[in-house]
């Protein structure tokens, strides 16, 4: 990092106008590639680049599914590069629930409201606000970092970060390491003593997103004529075990170091060589167990069905959907294990796959960012953690990127947090935003 003269100083907006900036964008993604907005905003956050003096880029797979990428060239072109990702678009709103204009971007209360605001415009605007800011003083980055803000992660991707990282792995040529959604952002704890603490934990891994259609044959015929050879039954057979299948505990790497550091960090005892101690230890965890709940086994649920046409006619075909989610490293265990509760009832394909994502939470990317949360809150515990679901960091995995969940929030001193995520009356708290800002920049402005 270092300042020379300083460049174009755009008439930059501060962080939590910038955020209801890009809220008054109506991004909703509705999903089967239904779309609105991403061209326009996509657009505005170019303008704003180039008006920093970056070069920005507009792609995507039509004009309407845009993304925005930019390379900042770092001080030290042999160091590898850092990608910031954020996704543009959001989810819908049922707008009758909310007590303001979903898309007005509002400024009320200590709050910034509006669709977007926690998930996730208020990282892309302070993303934008940061580098808005170098330009300003004429800072220029140690390394490369990469922007990069998407379109479609409410959806499966496909048009943003999946095809970015499919038909233009050139824009993220020497990126090692990327933040994006979700962590970095504090939660109160009690501690063993019964203290409250601030507990900041960083995503470090995703479970695996494996959607699966499993499917049984039969002999069709007359509803009054019921055969042994039904695809009903061997469907309704083969999907009970799965759904009352108790999957084993598994500990990834990134869970077992939650536990291990949050226990540790608190005053608890952490005992994680059975499947009694685990659970012990997340239940001693209280509210900072939750998020491990979820992480430390697969899980396999049925979510949709479907079989014949006519209540007199057996069908010959019978079909369930399953929703399953697998811890990293247990991916081929859990195919195998599924394999062995179908049998021969049903057979199995993928209808969509997203691999599971680990990073390391041992690594000099981790600890720069421990390291920036502590800078502003020395008190704060910083922990890695794995989500139960996903985010674009599985489409740039498989660059060789290791990706990380910081999107960080500071505190609010009054008590605000963020509200609404996918819900009515999305908001994020100004003092949130402006302290959030200030550690990412630590962080950027330290690797
Ligand atoms: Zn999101």
């Amino acid at each position: 990092m270092r300042e020379s003269a300083p460049s174009i100083t755009a008439n930059a907006l501060p962080v939590d106008e910038l955020c209801a900036a890009l809220i008054r964008f109506d991004t909703t993604n509705h999903g089967d590639g239904v779309s609105a907005g991403e061209r326009e905003i996509a657009e505005y956050i170019a303008g704003l680049l180039q008006s920093s003096g970056y070069e920005p880029q507009i792609v995507g797979p039509s004009p309407e599914r845009a993304s925005v990428v930019a390379r900042i060239p770092g001080e030290d072109p042999t160091l590898p590069a850092l990608l910031i990702h954020a996704h543009t678009d959001v989810v819908p709103v049922e707008a009758d629930q909310w007590s303001v204009p979903p898309f007005e971007g509002i400024i009320r209360d200590g709050y910034v409201w509006g669709r977007g605001a926690a998930d996730m415009k208020d990282m892309a605007a302070m993303t934008i606000a940061t580098v808005q800011d170098w330009a300003a003083r004429g800072i220029r980055p140690r390394r490369d970092i990469v922007l990069a803000f998407v379109a479609d992660e409410e959806d499966r991707g496909d048009h943003g970060a999946g095809w970015l990282a499919r038909q233009r792995p050139e824009l993220f040529t020497g990126v090692a390491a990327a933040i994006g959604e979700s962590g970095g952002s504090p939660s109160l704890v009690t501690d063993a003593q019964g203290r409250e603490r601030r507990l900041y934990a960083i995503a470090t891994a995703e479970r695996a997103t494996m959607h699966m259609r499993i499917s049984s044959t039969g002999r069709s015929g007359h509803g009054s004529r019921p055969n042994s050879d039904s695809a009903v039954r061997r469907l309704l057979d083969a999907t009970q075990r799965i759904a009352q299948h108790r999957w084993p505990i598994h500990l990834s790497t990134t869970v077992r170091a939650y536990l291990e550091r949050s226990s540790a960090a608190l005053g608890f005892p952490a005992e994680l060589d059975t499947e009694q101690g685990v659970l012990s230890t997340i239940d001693r965890l209280g509210p900072a167990g939750t998020v491990a709940r979820f992480t430390v086994r697969a899980s396999t649920t049925p979510t949709m069905l479907s079989a014949g046409g006519k209540v007199n006619v057996i069908p010959g075909r019978a079909e369930a959907l399953l929703d399953v989610r697998c811890p990293p490293g247990y991916e081929q265990q859990l195919e195998e294990e599924i394999d062995r509760l179908l049998g021969d009832d049903a057979t199995r394909e993928f209808v969509s796959l997203a691999h599971s994502v680990e990073s390391s939470p041992d690594s000099d990317w981790f600890r720069a960012m421990e390291a920036a949360i502590v800078a502003h809150d020395p008190e704060a515990i910083v922990v890695p953690f794995c989500m139960g679901g996903g985010t674009d960091a599985k489409a740039f995995t498989p660059l060789g990127i290791s990706c990380y969940g910081f999107a960080p929030l500071g505190l609010d001193s009054e008590g605000r947090e963020v509200h609404g995520v996918h819900g009515v009356d999305e908001r994020v708290a100004v003092e949130s935003l402006i302290a959030g800002q200030r550690v990412l920049a630590t962080f950027l402005e330290s690797v």
